[in-house]
C-alpha cells in the first residue's frame, strides 16, 4: 500500500482515500488552479495508527520523500535558518466535519528559522507573529496545553486586538508561551522541524476521536471507521500586509441560491482569523477595489470549479502579496432553499440533467421548506426540548384539556393543548389546537401519528416537563411554571418549546404546493423538481387520511388515492355514545340497534370521502383498536363510583364491562380483525357502510374505488373468515342495488406471523399493505407507545441503533420480513397489489428500500406527500 500521495497524484473520485480536502486540492492541481503544493497522507494511514497506536513502518520514509520534492518544488528546506519553507498539516476526512478536527500551521519555525523567516519576508513582527502561533497551536492541540492559558498570557499584553501586538510584545508572547508549555508538561516545545510535522501529523490521527468529533459525527450519521486524512502543504501567507488577505468564497449564495459569487474577505490576516471573527470580514465585492487583478483571477477559478464540479463550490483563499491561491474547495453546503434554486438554475444553464437535478434535493429539504418557520435568534432559550415529532411552527395559549382546547379555539384564542400523552378522547382538542406537546411518548406514539396526520406541529416526550393536569400547569426542569393561558411557540421541527410567541415566518413553498401554482423562482424550482420525480418514479403514493377534508388536501398534494382510512377515527366525539351502547348492548337486537344507527354516519363518511378521492383506490381499514380504547377509563370511573352514594345504574354496567374488556396488554389483546371476528355484526355494520357508500356514489355517477382491508392477521384462516363475511354482505348489497361494486378485499401484513405465512394469506387477499408501525412493534417486541421516550436515546448513544426503527424501517429485520412477503405473495397471486402505509411510508431512507423492494406504493400523511413524491422519484435514478 500507498500511504502518500502528491497532490499531483490525485484526484476528486479518490476521497475515500484522500478525505474531502485532499481530494479537492487533487482535482485543483491537476486542472491547473494556483495550490501551494503538498501532499495528502491517506485515511489508510490514520485508520491503522487508530487501531495500532502506531503509525504504519512505511508511513515515515514516504513522508520524508514527499517533503524532499517538496522542499525542491519551492527550492527550499523546511525550517532552514535563512529562508525557511513553512507547512501547514490539516486534517481532511471523507465528510466534510467542520472545526472538528486539528489544524496546525506554520510547522518549521523554531529560535532560528523564525529570524530566517524575518529576513526573507522583510517583516519581523510577521514572522514572530507566526512563531506565537504555532506555538500556541502546537502547544494546545499536539502537546494538550489548555488553550485558555495561551488566551491569557495574550490578554495580558493586548490592547484592542492583535494588530495591537508590535515585535517586542511577540517576543516576549513567545517565551511566555514556551514557559506554560515547559510548565505544564514538562517538555519544550520542539525545535526539529522533522519532530514538529510527525508529532502534528499524528494529532491530526488522534483528532478522529476526540469526544467532539465523536458527537458531531454521531449526529451527522458519519460512520466511526473511515479514519481522517492529512494534507501537508506549503504555507501561503495573506498577513504580509495590505496587499495581502484571506477569505472565502462561494460560486453562488449558499443561503438563497442566487446567482453570483458571494463571500467574505479579510485583508493582511491568516485563515484562522476569519473563522474565529477575530475582526469583521468585509463583503467579498471589497476586495474588487482592494486588488482587481486578484478578485479578477478569483473570478476565473470559481468559474472553472463550479463548470468542472457542476455544482455550487466554495473555496478558501488567500492573497499573498498580490499573489492569489485556491487552499481548499468542496460542493458547498447549502439551505434548502438553496439547494432548490441551485439546482434548477443549473438545470436551465445545462449545466446538469433534470436526473441530476433532482439528485440534488431530498425530501428533508423539501419538508423544512414546506412550514412556516420561526426566526429564532441563538439567544433564545427553549423552555423544553422533546422529539420533534411533526414539523412547523406554533404559537398558543397553553391548555390542559381537549374540552379547554376546543372552548378557547372556538372563541378564536390560538391554543397549545398539552398532554402527558395523548389518547383518542382528545381528539376534538387536537383538532382545535395549533400545536400538541406532550411529556411522554415517541415519534410512533398517539400524538405523534395524529398530529403528523393532521399537518399538526407536535412536539412529544418532552420529558423535563412535569405536566399537571389538576393543577393546570407545567414544570420545566429549571422550575419555570407555565399556567393554562400562557403563551408558548412550539417548533416541530427542532423538537423544542419556547415561552412566549416568537415570530413567524409563512411557508410560500407550502401554498405553491397546494395549489400547484408558482409565485416565485423558489416555488417554481420545487414544483419543477416534484413534476421530474413524478415523471420518473415507479411507487405510487398514496395518503393516509380519514376524513374528506384531509383527502381534499391530500389529492391536492398529489395524493394518487388513500393506502389507510382509519375508520375508528370515525367512532368519536358525538358517535361515542352509540359505539358505548354497542358494547354495552345485553343482548342481540339491542346490539343491532345501536350498529344500525351507527351505520348510516359510517355510510356518510365512506360516501364524502370517496367522493373526494373520485376516480382513485380508497383502502378503507375495519376498525382496529381494542374497544375499551372507547369506554371511560378504568380508575377514574372507579374512584368516580366509590365517591357517589347512589350511583345509577349505566354508571355501573359501564364499569363492569370497562372491568371485563380490561387488559393488561391491550396492544396484543383484543384488536383488529379478531374484534371483527368477536363482535357480532361489527364487520358486517362495516362493510355494508361501504358497500352502500359505493352504490350511492355509482348511481351519482362517479366512480368509487374502495378496497376493504382487514387489520392484524396472523393467519390465513382469520382472512378467510372476514373475507367470507365481508363478500357476503357485499353480494346482499350488490343484489339489494342491481350493481355491480368490485371491492378487492385485502389485508395488512404487521405481524411477523402474517409475514412468514404471506404465501398461504395471499390465497385469500386482493391486496397487502404493510403496517409496518406494528410489524416494528412486534418484529422488536418494542412497545410503539412506550419505547421511544424512554430508552432509545440510550441506544442510539450507544449505536445499537442509529435512527429510531420506528421512524426508519429497520431493512434487515423488518424489511426482511416486508422483502419475503412481498416475495412469497406474488408467487401465489400475481396480481397482489402491495403497498405499506406505516409511518414509515413517509420517510425517505424507507421509501428507497420500498422502491427496491418492489412494492407498488407507500401511504403517508398528507403533509409528506411532496417530500415522499420526491423521494419515490429520487429512488428511482
Ligand atoms: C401500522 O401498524 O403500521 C398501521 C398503519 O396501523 P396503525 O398505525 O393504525 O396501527
Ligand atoms: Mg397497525
Amino acid at each position: 500500500v500507498k500511504y502518500v500521495y502528491r497532490f499531483a497524484e490525485g484526484g476528486r473520485d479518490m476521497a475515500d482515500l484522500l478525505g474531502g480536502k485532499g481530494a479537492g486540492l487533487a482535482e485543483m492541481t491537476r486542472i491547473g488552479l494556483p495550490v501551494p503544493p503538498g501532499f495528502t497522507v491517506t485515511t489508510e494511514a490514520c485508520k491503522v495508527y487508530l487501531k495500532t497506536g502506531e503509525e504504519p513502518p512505511e508511513l515515515g520514509v514516504e513522508a520524508a520523500q514527499a517533503l524532499t520534492e517538496l522542499e525542491q518544488a519551492m527550492g527550499r528546506s523546511l525550517g532552514a535558518a535563512d529562508d525557511p519553507l513553512l507547512v501547514s498539516v490539516r486534517s481532511g476526512a471523507r465528510f466534510s466535519m467542520p472545526g472538528m478536527m486539528d489544524t496546525i500551521l506554520d510547522i518549521g519555525l523554531n529560535d532560528r528559522s523564525v529570524n530566517g523567516l524575518a529576513e526573507a519576508s522583510g517583516q519581523e513582527r510577521f514572522a514572530w507573529d507566526s512563531y506565537r502561533r504555532l506555538i500556541q497551536m502546537f502547544g494546545h492541540t499536539v502537546m494538550g496545553v489548555d488553550g485558555d492559558l495561551f488566551e491569557e498570557a495574550m490578554a495580558g499584553h493586548k490592547k484592542k486586538d492583535d494588530h495591537d501586538l508590535d515585535t517586542a510584545d511577540l517576543k516576549r508572547l513567545t517565551e511566555e508561551f514556551k514557559a506554560i508549555i515547559r510548565k505544564e508538561t514538562g517538555e519544550e516545545f520542539p525545535q526539529d522541524p522533522a519532530d514538529q510535522l510527525s508529532r502534528a501529523i499524528r494529532a491530526v490521527f488522534e483528532s478522529w476521536n476526540t469526544e467532539r468529533a465523536r458527537v458531531y459525527r454521531h449526529r451527522e450519521h458519519i460512520p466511526e471507521d473511515l479514519g481522517t486524512a492529512v494534507n501537508v502543504q506549503a504555507m501561503v501567507f495573506g498577513n504580509l500586509g495590505s496587499d495581502s488577505g484571506t477569505g472565502v468564497a462561494f460560486t453562488r449564495d449558499p443561503a438563497t441560491g442566487e446567482r453570483g459569487r458571494y463571500g467574505d474577505y479579510l485583508p493582511d490576516a491568516q485563515g484562522e482569523d476569519v473563522v474565529a471573527g477575530v475582526r469583521d470580514a468585509l463583503p467579498l465585492s471589497e476586495l474588487k477595489t482592494l486588488d482587481p487583478r486578484a478578485y479578477a483571477d478569483l473570478g476565473d477559478h470559481l468559474h472553472t470549479l463550479e463548470n468542472h464540479y457542476r455544482d455550487l463550490c466554495d473555496v478558501e483563499f488567500t492573497v499573498e502579496r498580490g499573489k492569489l491561491w485556491v487552499l481548499q474547495t468542496r460542493v458547498g453546503k447549502r439551505t434548502a432553499e438553496a439547494a432548490f434554486r441551485i439546482a434548477h438554475d443549473l438545470r436551465e444553464e445545462r449545466t446538469i440533467t433534470a436526473d441530476e437535478a433532482l439528485v440534488r434535493v431530498d425530501g428533508a429539504e423539501l419538508t423544512r421548506l414546506m412550514f412556516p418557520r420561526f426566526d429564532v435568534k441563538s439567544t433564545d432559550r427553549p423552555l423544553a426540548h422533546g422529539v420533534p415529532a411533526s414539523p412547523g411552527a406554533a404559537v398558543g395559549a397553553v391548555v390542559f384539556d381537549s374540552a379547554e382546547a376546543v372552548r378557547r379555539a372556538a372563541a378564536g384564542e390560538h391554543v397549545v393543548l398539552v398532554r402527558r400523552e395523548t389518547t383518542p378522547d382528545d381528539l376534538p382538542g387536537m383538532i382545535a389546537a395549533e400545536a400538541v406537546l406532550t411529556s411522554r411518548g415517541g415519534k410512533t406514539s398517539h400524538a405523534a401519528v395524529v398530529a403528523r396526520g393532521m399537518g399538526k406541529v407536535c412536539v412529544c416526550g418532552a420529558e423535563e416537563l412535569t405536566v399537571d393536569t389538576t393543577a393546570r400547569q407545567f414544570t420545566t426542569a429549571s422550575g419555570t411554571v407555565v399556567r393554562e393561558g400562557d403563551v408558548v411557540s412550539v417548533d416541530g421541527t427542532a423538537g423544542t418549546v419556547h415561552l412566549g410567541a416568537l415570530p413567524l415566518t409563512a411557508s410560500e413553498v407550502g401554498r405553491a404546493l397546494e395549489t400547484a401554482t408558482a409565485s416565485d423562482t423558489l416555488t417554481d424550482a420545487v414544483l419543477g423538481a416534484l413534476a421530474h420525480a413524478d415523471s420518473v418514479r415507479r411507487l405510487e403514493v398514496r395518503a393516509n387520511a380519514d376524513t374528506p377534508e384531509d383527502a381534499v388536501r391530500a389529492r391536492a398534494l398529489g395524493a394518487q388515492g388513500i393506502g389507510l382510512c382509519r375508520t375508528e377515527h370515525m367512532f368519536l366525539g358525538e358517535r361515542r355514545a352509540l359505539v358505548e351502547a354497542m358494547i354495552l348492548a345485553r343482548d342481540d337486537s339491542a346490539r343491532e340497534r345501536a350498529l344500525d344507527a351507527l351505520l348510516p354516519l359510517q355510510r356518510a363518511d365512506f360516501t364524502a370521502i370517496l367522493e373526494a378521492m373520485d376516480g382513485l383506490p380508497v383502502t378503507i381499514r375495519l376498525i382496529d383498536p381494542p374497544l375499551h380504547e372507547f369506554l371511560p377509563d378504568r380508575t377514574e370511573l372507579a374512584v368516580r363510583l366509590a365517591r357517589t352514594e347512589h350511583p345509577d345504574e349505566h354508571d355501573l354496567e359501564l364499569l363492569a364491562a370497562v372491568e371485563r374488556m380490561h387488559e393488561q396488554n391491550p396492544m396484543l389483546g383484543l384488536r383488529g380483525v379478531r374484534l371483527g371476528l368477536a363482535v357480532p355484526g361489527l364487520m358486517a355494520m362495516q362493510v355494508r357502510a361501504i358497500a352502500e357508500a359505493v352504490a350511492q356514489r355509482l348511481r351519482d355517477g362517479g366512480s368509487p374505488r374502495a378496497e376493504v382491508m382487514i387489520p392484524l392477521v396472523g393467519t390465513v384462516e382469520e382472512l378467510r373468515l372476514a373475507r367470507d363475511e365481508a363478500e357476503t354482505v357485499l353480494g346482499e348489497v350488490e343484489t339489494e342495488t342491481g350493481l355491480t361494486l368490485d371491492c378487492p378485499i385485502g389485508t395488512m401484513i404487521e405481524l411477523p406471523r402474517a409475514a412468514l405465512t404471506a404465501g398461504r394469506i395471499a390465497e385469500v387477499a386482493d391486496f397487502f399493505s404493510f403496517g409496518t408501525n406494528d410489524l416494528t412493534q412486534t418484529t422488536w417486541g418494542l412497545s410503539r407507545d412506550d419505547a421511544e421516550a424512554s430508552f432509545f436515546p440510550l441506544y442510539i448513544d450507544k449505536g445499537v441503533f442509529s435512527v429510531s426503527p420506528f421512524e426508519t424501517i429497520d431493512q434487515e429485520g423488518v424489511g426482511r420480513l416486508v422483502e419475503m412477503a412481498v416475495e412469497a405473495g406474488r408467487a401465489v397471486n400475481s396480481r397482489l397489489e402491495t403497498g405499506v402505509c406505516g409511518e414509515h411510508g413517509g420517510d425517505p431512507d424507507s421509501i428507497h428500500f420500498f422502491h427496491r423492494a418492489g412494492l407498488d406504493y407507500v401511504s403517508c400523511s398528507p403533509f409528506r406527500i411532496p417530500a415522499a413524491r420526491l423521494e419515490a422519484g429520487r429512488a428511482a435514478l
